[in-house]
């Protein structure tokens, strides 16, 4: 006969995890139900509420995808022959309608072409989606995001470049943390989704970012790291 000890330590990452992820999955939820009751009450208001009620099925169905990459093990990955230069130009593709609809101006510079990368190319799309998507977010109406590559020495760098506001040391020090946001409509799981990708494609990423002097995101593939495999 064992006791089960206090697991308190672990216990509470669990517990403030399983919170924020109701709340989060929560909040949708209860907005959803109202919007349908008072579409059964008043069926022709029901038309106004599809967008809203879609958005927001959207919302939680992208923090469960989050949640379901977080607890992907490293094992499931297969790796394969992938030219860098498409997955960033399928980022742009991917994007570039919400730049112009924001006003923002995308641009980027790289010239890859015969260079390639042993990696997953769902989730290398998915980094630099997630990164470019918040350079795009952090911008005003008028700013810009750059992203550039470049592949020299084994190494695949690639950098998101924005002009917005930037982060204070305070915010440099909670990014990647679970739920950390400062958007009214965040989840606060971009980064750190992002953070655990790179780490299973056996990169490196820096965040590099000053109040007022916008944020420069870089994150590093080395060849030789996932050949080996
Ligand atoms: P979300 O985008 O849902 O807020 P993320 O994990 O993607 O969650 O980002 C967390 C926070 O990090 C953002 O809310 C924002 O405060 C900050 N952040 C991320 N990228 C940038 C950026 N390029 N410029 C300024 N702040 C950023
Ligand atoms: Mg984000």
């Amino acid at each position: 006969i064992i006791e089960l000890k206090e697991q308190s330590q672990q216990l509470s990452t669990i517990t403030q995890m399983s919170a924020g992820i109701a709340h989060e999955i929560k909040n949708p939820l209860t907005a959803i139900k109202g919007f349908l009751q008072i579409g059964a009450a008043n069926p022709d208001l029901r038309d106004n509420y599809q967008e809203i009620i879609l958005d927001e099925v959207n919302r939680i169905e992208s923090i469960v995808q989050d949640f379901m990459m977080l607890s992907k093990p490293k094992s499931s990955i297969q790796l394969e022959e992938v030219g860098p230069d498409q997955a960033i130009a399928y980022v742009l593709r991917l994007l570039e309608g919400e730049a112009e609809e924001k006003g923002v101006k995308l641009s980027s510079s790289f010239d890859l072409e015969g260079t390639f990368l042993y990696t997953e190319p769902k989730r290398l799309k998915q980094i630099l989606l997630n990164l470019v998507k918040n350079a795009i977010e952090a911008v005003d109406q008028g700013g810009s995001v750059h992203i550039a590559a470049d592949y020299s020495g084994d190494n695949l760098t690639v950098s998101v470049s924005d002009n917005g506001p930037g982060l204070s040391e305070d915010e440099l020090n909670r990014i990647g943390e679970p739920f950390f946001t400062t958007k009214e409509k965040g989840t606060g799981l971009g980064v750190m989704v992002t953070k655990k990708m790179v780490e299973d494609l056996n990169g490196k990423i820096y965040f590099n970012s000053k109040i007022g002097h916008g944020t420069l995101v870089t994150v590093v593939f080395t060849k030789e790291e996932n050949s080996k495999k």
